[in-house]
């Protein structure tokens, strides 16, 4: 996951597009600009995609100067409020119109997750009024949080579906901390209930830096070296997840 808390902006001309009608002869190119995190490019025309359709466009078309042909699929990003950021996901095989996603489709859809502060998205909005506000996008699906616990867990510790989770958990985990180890398993089996239950639904929450939480995390460590250790979910009354040790959703 990529915290884009400074974007780099890189101002280009459009691709020459010649004027159907007339052969030879080319539109007037338009000023667009590229929006990166990091070294990832995120928009090549912030000024030109498709902020407003579910998933976003971020990526127009280079030869066509339209996000909605046959480069559809790059870069499509679900965009979901989570208190004062903008959490950016891939959208799932399920999110798309076509019955068949292929393999070199579902590889051009947005490989990143992002999380973005939403004074970050105000500031560009700013500069780029087609942005819509902030509280346009909704809260984050659980299928989302779901699949983001999944891919920012230690690498180490990683698993791909539920299942493999719950095998690991049992045969893997040597210890748990505060939690005693069994009622630890039985906390995230309760989580992957909850996770599959209705995956569609919209589930309010906020992201707090684990530096800056408050209540406590529950870490399972595993068979080793090197014994790694993963921040899995909040202890206690307040419910939460915890992301790549380092971020936790807590739910409203
Ligand atoms: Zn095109």
């Amino acid at each position: 996951m990529i915290v884009c808390d400074t974007p780099i902006l890189q101002e280009w001309l459009a691709p020459k597009q010649e004027i159907s009608s007339h052969p030879g002869v080319t539109y007037p190119r338009p000023k667009w600009t590229k929006l990166f995190a990091e070294d990832f490019l995120v928009s090549n025309s912030i000024e030109f995609a498709r902020w407003d359709s579910t998933p976003v466009q971020p990526i127009v078309c280079e030869t066509c100067w339209d996000s909605g042909c046959g480069s559809y699929t790059l870069g499509l990003a679900f965009i979901e409020l989570v208190g004062d950021y903008l959490l950016w996901v891939p959208p799932t095989a399920a999110d798309v119109p076509w019955e068949d996603v292929t393999d070199y489709r579902r590889s051009r859809f947005r490989q990143k997750t992002l999380l973005m502060p939403v004074n970050v998205w105000n500031n560009l909005r700013g500069r780029f009024p087609n942005l819509p506000a902030a509280d346009h996008f909704p809260p984050p699906r659980k299928c989302d949080l779901a699949n983001l616990w999944f891919d920012e867990m230690p690498e180490d510790v990683r698993v791909d579906s539920p299942e493999k989770l719950t095998v690991r958990l049992l045969h893997e985990a040597i210890a748990s901390d505060p939690s005693e180890l069994d009622e630890s398993r039985e906390n995230v089996a309760d989580w992957l209930a909850w996770m599959q239950t209705e995956p569609n639904t919209l589930v309010p929450g906020r992201f707090v830096r684990v530096q800056d939480f408050d209540g406590s995390l529950n870490s399972l460590f595993f068979e080793g070296p090197p014994f790694p250790e993963w921040k899995a979910f909040v202890v206690g009354p307040r419910r939460g997840l915890v992301f790549g040790n380092q971020w936790v959703f807590q739910l409203d």
